[in-house]
C-alpha cells in the first residue's frame, strides 16, 4: 500500500496567497487491479507551479480539494502494457507525490526526447508554457518578419519563449522584466531591447525609447497598468494577444481604467484573449517544433528549481512574487 502526500487548498485565497492557505495531507492509494482505472501507480518527479493556479483556484477548486496542476511522473508499477515501468509521462493530477491511473489521462513525452535534456522541460519550454508562446505568437499575434514584438513578464516561462520565437521569426523583440538579473538574461538570450519595469522612471518613455516607431505585436502576460500604457504605442493594425493578466490576479478589489477603447479605435487594433488548450489538436506539432529548437540551441531555457514537495506553496508564492527566472519547477 502506498501513502501519497498531497497539498490541499485550506482557505480560498484572499489577496496574495499565504502558506497558511494550504494543508499537507496523506492519502492512502488503492492497490492496482487488472481491470478498471487502477492499472498504473505513478510517482511525481517534477511538479509545476503556474500563475493560472491563482486565477483558477476560485472557480475550479473548493476548500479541501487537492491543488490543481501538472507533473512529470514516472510509472512505478504497471498493469497496463502500453506503459512500461520507468516510463516518464506528463499528468494533470494536481499537487501530489503519487497517484493511480488507467493511462488515459497521461501524455507521453515526445519519442525523440534526448536523454541529456531535463524531463522537467515538459512542464515549461517543451510543454504548456512553450505551446502558449508558440500558438499565441503564430495564431493570435500573427507575427511577420520585420515586425516589432513587445512581451512582458519576459523572463518567465512563457515570456522567455515568446521573445526567442519572435527572433526566430525575424522580428525585433522588446522585453520587460522585474529585476536587473532578468534583464541581463533577456539580453543574453537574444532580446534586442530589455528593461526593468520596476526601476524605469517612466514606462511610457522606456517603451518609446526601446522602439520609437511603436509595436506591431504585444504579447501581454501582465495586463493592468502596463497594458494600458503599452496600448498607446501600438502601430496601426497592431495585434495584442491577451495571454495573462498576472498584475490583477491577487486583487481583491478590481483595478479601474484607463480604458483601452480610444487607442483601439484610432490605431484599428485587434485584441484577442486566448487559452492554449484551443490548439490541443495541434499539440504534437507545437511540441515537436519547440523540442527541435531547444535541441538545436535556438531556444535557450532556464529553470528555477525548488527542491522538496513540502516547499510547493513557497515555490508557488515565490513565482507570483517574481522570484523565478524561467520556469518555476518543484523537484520532489
Ligand atoms: P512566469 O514564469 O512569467 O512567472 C510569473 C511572472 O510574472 C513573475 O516571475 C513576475 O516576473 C511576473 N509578475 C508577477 N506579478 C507581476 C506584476 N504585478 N506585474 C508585472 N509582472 C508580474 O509565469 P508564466 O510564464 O507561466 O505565465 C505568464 C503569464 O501567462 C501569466 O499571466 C499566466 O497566467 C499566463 N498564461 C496564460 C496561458 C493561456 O493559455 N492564456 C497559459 C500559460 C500562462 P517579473 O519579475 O518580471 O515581475
Amino acid at each position: 500500500m502506498v501513502i501519497a502526500k498531497a497539498w490541499v487548498l485550506k482557505n480560498h485565497f484572499d489577496g496574495f496567497p499565504k502558506t497558511s492557505d494550504f494543508d499537507l495531507k496523506k492519502i492512502e492509494l488503492p492497490n492496482l487491479k487488472d481491470g478498471g482505472e487502477q492499472k498504473l501507480l505513478l510517482e511525481s518527479v517534477f511538479l509545476s507551479v503556474d500563475p493560472y493556479m491563482r486565477l483558477c483556484c476560485g472557480r475550479m477548486v473548493k476548500e479541501g480539494d487537492i491543488m490543481i496542476g501538472t507533473q512529470v511522473a514516472r510509472i512505478v508499477e504497471s498493469k497496463n502494457p502500453a506503459f512500461a515501468v520507468g516510463t516518464f509521462v506528463v499528468g494533470d493530477r494536481g499537487w501530489r507525490t503519487h497517484f493511480v491511473s488507467d493511462g488515459k489521462d497521461l501524455q507521453l513525452l515526445p519519442s525523440s526526447w534526448p536523454e541529456s535534456l531535463p524531463r522537467s522541460l515538459a512542464l515549461g519550454t517543451v510543454g504548456m508554457p512553450g505551446l502558449t508562446a508558440y500558438f499565441g505568437l503564430l495564431e493570435v499575434c500573427k507575427m511577420k518578419p520585420g515586425e516589432t514584438v513587445l512581451v512582458n513578464a519576459a523572463a518567465g516561462a512563457v515570456g522567455s519563449v515568446v521573445g526567442q520565437l519572435a527572433k526566430i521569426g525575424g522580428c525585433k523583440v522588446v522585453g520587460c522584466a522585474g529585476s536587473d538579473d532578468k534583464v541581463a538574461y533577456l539580453k543574453k538570450i537574444g532580446f534586442d531591447e530589455a528593461f526593468n519595469y520596476k526601476t524605469v522612471k517612466s514606462l511610457d518613455e522606456a517603451l518609446r525609447k526601446a522602439s520609437p516607431d511603436g509595436y506591431d505585436c504585444f504579447f501581454d502576460n501582465v495586463g493592468g497598468e502596463f497594458a494600458s500604457v503599452a496600448i498607446n504605442q501600438m502601430k496601426k493594425y497592431g495585434r495584442i494577444a491577451v495571454c495573462g493578466a498576472i498584475s490583477q490576479y491577487n486583487d481583491s478589489v478590481p483595478q479601474k481604467g484607463p480604458y483601452m477603447q480610444i487607442p483601439m479605435i484610432f490605431e484599428e487594433l485587434r485584441m484577442e484573449g486566448f487559452i492554449v488548450t484551443r490548439w490541443n489538436n495541434r499539440r504534437e506539432e507545437g511540441l515537436q517544433a519547440l523540442l527541435k529548437w531547444v535541441v538545436e540551441g535556438k531556444v535557450k531555457y532556464h529553470e528555477q528549481v525548488t527542491e522538496g514537495f513540502e516547499n510547493m506553496p513557497a515555490a508557488f508564492i515565490g513565482m507570483l512574487k517574481g522570484e523565478n527566472l524561467g520556469k518555476a519547477i518543484v523537484k520532489v
